[in-house]
């Protein structure tokens, strides 16, 4: 049925072959205008991701993980401080926290993998001094609660939208909730740069000032240094070729969605996504189902050339790295059991409405093979 068809996850060169015209004359005007770092495509970058995330401020940075880094930083979170993030994400939230002398402290998710807001309101201290939801998958945390936990004991909140440009929640666009947003345009994410790339979003014009001065060794004129910073600037060559991608973004966005759409038409209902609720907007970085047997699934679907991921197989309360914080096995049920029945379908905007199909036939036959049962998710 997919013989002789291989369906890749992500696909970048189909990208650099849809783009290609375009995007050498982006790169043609960077080198040809001879200012490599700095200059007026990262002031033009600046304003149109600050209209995207419809927030007074954007700062553009070398990655999502020094997004978050310098958010903390700019916000004074250092030792002594707890920051409270869910075990699930990609180890750069918690590697940010640790990296400022913080202390991540974990809670558990529910069944669409965002953090639970009541257990987020369990784990307040006195030590507490923000909070780090991660919009995973692409899907915006629920995010009224934890604002509303936020405003009663005086917490900052950092959002880790890595994962959800162009997502909405309430009609609000990731990363404008809280006082800082965090973005990363990683090549793998949905507004790729050619290496990599990130920035924040914020309406507090002081922490904009802060984080433009500490990616800069925190340089406040030529010759003078407010506090030692470091160099996180986002290269003026990326900068041009991610205004050329938010041009795009929309089409981009739009071809992951109506995979997904087709997903949930076709797809077998033990393979379980939450749904979409009506007041979301996701933009779907990536699409994971929930189910059993997920690494015979996983060798199933590779067998028949389909290339699947895991994000993330090892929760990082798990990890070697994370040992000193005492976090045991059992300690976070729901994202554990989540680590073992998670599997990302490929998505990628360069897929055909057949690839898709191919993919939800080949996984349905193999659920239906083995009689999973119509799982719910969690
Ligand atoms: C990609 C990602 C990051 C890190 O972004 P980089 O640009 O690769 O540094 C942080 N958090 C999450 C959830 C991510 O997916």
């Amino acid at each position: 049925m997919t013989a002789n068809r291989r369906i890749p996850y992500v696909d970048l060169a189909a990208q650099y072959r849809e783009e290609r015209a375009e995007l050498l004359a982006v790169v043609e005007r960077v080198l040809a205008g001879g200012s490599y770092i700095g200059g007026t495509e990262i002031e033009a970058l600046e304003q149109e991701f600050a209209k995207l995330c419809e927030t007074r401020e954007a700062v553009a940075l070398n990655s999502g993980t020094d997004a978050l880094f310098l958010g903390l930083r700019a916000l004074g979170i250092g030792p002594g401080d707890e920051v409270i993030t869910p075990p699930n994400s990609f180890v750069a939230s918690t590697g940010a926290i640790v990296q400022v002398g913080a202390t991540p402290v974990f809670v558990d998710v529910q069944a669409d993998q965002n953090v639970d807001p009541a257990k987020v309101a369990a784990a307040v201290t006195k030590r507490t001094r923000a909070i780090m939801p991660v919009h995973l998958t692409g899907r915006i945390c629920d995010m009224d609660p934890i604002l509303e936990i936020a405003r009663r004991h005086g917490l900052a909140v950092i959002e880790d939208a890595a994962q959800a440009i162009g997502s909405r929640y309430h009609g609000k666009p990731s990363g404008s909730f809280g006082e800082i947003g965090c973005f990363s345009c990683h090549p793998l994410k949905n507004l790729n740069a050619c290496g990599d790339a990130g920035f924040v979003v914020t309406n507090d014009a002081k922490l904009a000032q802060t984080i433009r001065s500490l990616r800069n060794h925190g340089l406040a004129g030529r010759d003078s240094v407010d506090q030692f910073g470091l160099v996180s600037r986002m290269d003026t060559l990326q900068a041009a070729i991610l205004r050329y991608r938010v041009s795009r973004l929309p089409s981009i966005v739009e071809r992951r969605r109506k995979h997904v759409a087709l997903y949930r038409k076709l797809l077998h209902p033990a393979a379980f996504n939450p749904p979409e609720l009506p007041d979301e907007f996701i933009a779907y970085h990536t699409f994971v189902i929930q189910t059993d047997r997920r690494d015979e699934l996983k060798a199933h679907l590779a067998a028949n050339g389909i290339e699947t991921a895991i994000h993330y197989p090892v929760p990082i309360h798990l990890q070697p790295a994370a040992a000193r914080l005492g976090y045991g096995r059992g300690a976070f049920p729901v994202c554990e059991r989540q680590a073992g029945r998670i599997l990302t379908l490929p998505i990628h905007p360069w897929l055909s409405e057949s690839d898709v199909a191919a993919v939800a036939q080949t996984t349905n036959q193999f659920l239906a093979d083995n009689r999973c049962p119509l799982a719910q998710g969690a």
